[in-house]
């Protein structure tokens, strides 16, 4: 039996990595200008880690997390997400020694045990940027401007802001208990995740995707109107400098997301068209994370953007990021002594940067030609016994045919000339 790929992961084809890598070469452009700068943590982390951090009774920590002993009897996960383990990161290394606030980003894999639909993985990949020891608002609304510039970049023009704010300690118990009650009226009715959220964490209950528990949370009491006075002129503040910069956003009450650790603002972008799994990016901020997972008590903000569902709008809005990937040059050549000269040939070639090619199959004249089309290659040097001879090349410029003859010695700076001949037209 064929062996396959375990369900809910992708194979991503070299078609695709190619556009995988011109997005990544602009998120970390994207994250120099802003100044943010790389970290990498370890794929898999202590279990206590998420637990502590993203919250027990959220989906991701009660069902979704690739948890394992190791072979040491240790409690390992899967990273499901990247704060914690930078947060984690930060505290370890020391990282409040250096100015504050730290800029960091990151890209990679993350791991849910999710139910796989159009978008939705259990491998996926996401980049995400943390800006840790600043309470000011000014770093809540770059959080929000970073993920939109890449988009914008990427030719993405289809999307949608939406803000919220989810509080603090201080007033988000009033507003849960709140809601609790006016959800304990009518508990019946929700499905059966929802009626244990509702006395678990009934704030989850507004991230239920099923229409019924939606329309039973109409008419809810609304976090906006429990924010205590810090909270109130924090989110006045955001809203400001989103109106100063002429940001687009939907202020939507009900916005809540799957972690337990965001305080104050938090904030979704979504691509309308791209279905039940339509969020490609978000975040906020979590004032309190830093404490929890056994830091000082240091406020933070940050985003993830989900590359596979960028991908997907990006494909589906034709937007043009991509150009066309072809090789320059394809070498043919007829086996023997005209082989010997197409690998020297290939590898002083190859020095200038171009991408080269050549046959490696021993092929005919005919096939090789074939392939170099194929490929879409701009130019054909073709090594015969005559050029060999000669010590010179055929070159063919595919699009119109044509060929020169060329010295050996003076291959590249033909190419050069008349690729540059080229773009100037
Ligand atoms: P989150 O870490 O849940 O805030 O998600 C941030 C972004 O990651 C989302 O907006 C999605 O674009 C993406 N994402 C989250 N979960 C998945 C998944 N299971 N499959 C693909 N993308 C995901």
């Amino acid at each position: 039996m064929k062996v396959r790929r375990p369900r809910g992961t992708n194979d991503i084809l070299p078609a695709e990595t190619s556009n995988w890598q011109l997005i990544e070469a602009k998120i970390r452009e994207i994250c120099y200008r802003f100044g943010y700068q790389e970290i990498r943590t370890p794929i898999f982390e202590h279990t206590e880690l998420f637990q502590r951090g993203i919250g027990e009774t959220t989906d991701i920590v009660e069902k979704e997390m690739y948890t394992f002993l190791d072979r040491g009897r240790r409690s390992i996960t899967l990273r499901p997400e990247g704060t914690a383990s930078v947060v984690r990161a930060f505290i370890e290394n020391k990282l409040y020694a250096a100015p504050l606030p730290a800029k960091l980003y990151y890209l990679g894999p993350m791991f849910r045990y999710e139910k796989p639909q159009a978008g939705r993985y259990r491998q996926f990949y996401q980049f995400g940027v943390e800006a840790i020891g600043s309470l000011d608002p000014v770093l809540d609304v770059e959080m929000i401007m970073l993920p939109i510039e890449l988009y914008k970049e990427c030719g993405l023009s289809n999307f949608d802001v939406h803000i919220n704010s989810l509080g603090c300690p201080e007033c988000r118990p009033q507003y849960r208990q709140a809601l609790q009650e006016r959800f304990m009226q009518i508990k019946d009715r929700f499905c059966k995740n929802c009626q244990a959220r509702i006395t678990r964490n009934p704030l989850r209950v507004l991230d239920c995707k099923s229409t019924k528990c939606q329309e039973l949370a109409e008419g809810i009491p609304l976090i906006t109107e429990y924010l205590c006075q810090e909270c109130r002129t924090h989110f006045e503040q955001v809203i400001e400098y989103l109106n100063q910069l002429n940001m687009d956003y939907v202020l939507d009450p009900k916005l809540v997301r799957g972690f337990d650790y965001y305080t104050k603002t938090v904030f979704e972008i979504i691509v309308p068209t791209l279905g039940a799994q339509n969020a490609i990016g978000g975040g906020g901020r979590y004032d309190g994370l830093v404490e929890e997972i056994g830091g000082e008590s240091l406020p933070a903000v940050g985003f993830a953007v989900g590359l596979d569902r960028l991908m997907l709008s990006l494909n589906q809005q034709d937007a043009s990021v991509f150009p066309q990937i072809n090789p320059e040059v394809y070498i043919a050549h007829f086996g023997g002594a005209t082989k010997k000269m197409a690998v020297s040939l290939i590898n002083e070639l190859r020095k200038t940067g171009l991408w080269i090619e050549m046959d490696y199959l021993d092929r005919s004249l005919r096939a090789q030609m074939k392939s170099a089309d194929r490929l879409n290659c701009n130019w054909v040097i073709i090594i015969g016994e005559d050029e060999l001879a000669a010590n010179a090349v055929k070159i063919r410029r595919m699009d119109t045919g044509s060929e020169d003859e060329v010295g050996m010695d003076a291959v590249i700076e033909y190419l050069m000339k008349h690729r540059e001949e080229n773009s100037n037209k």
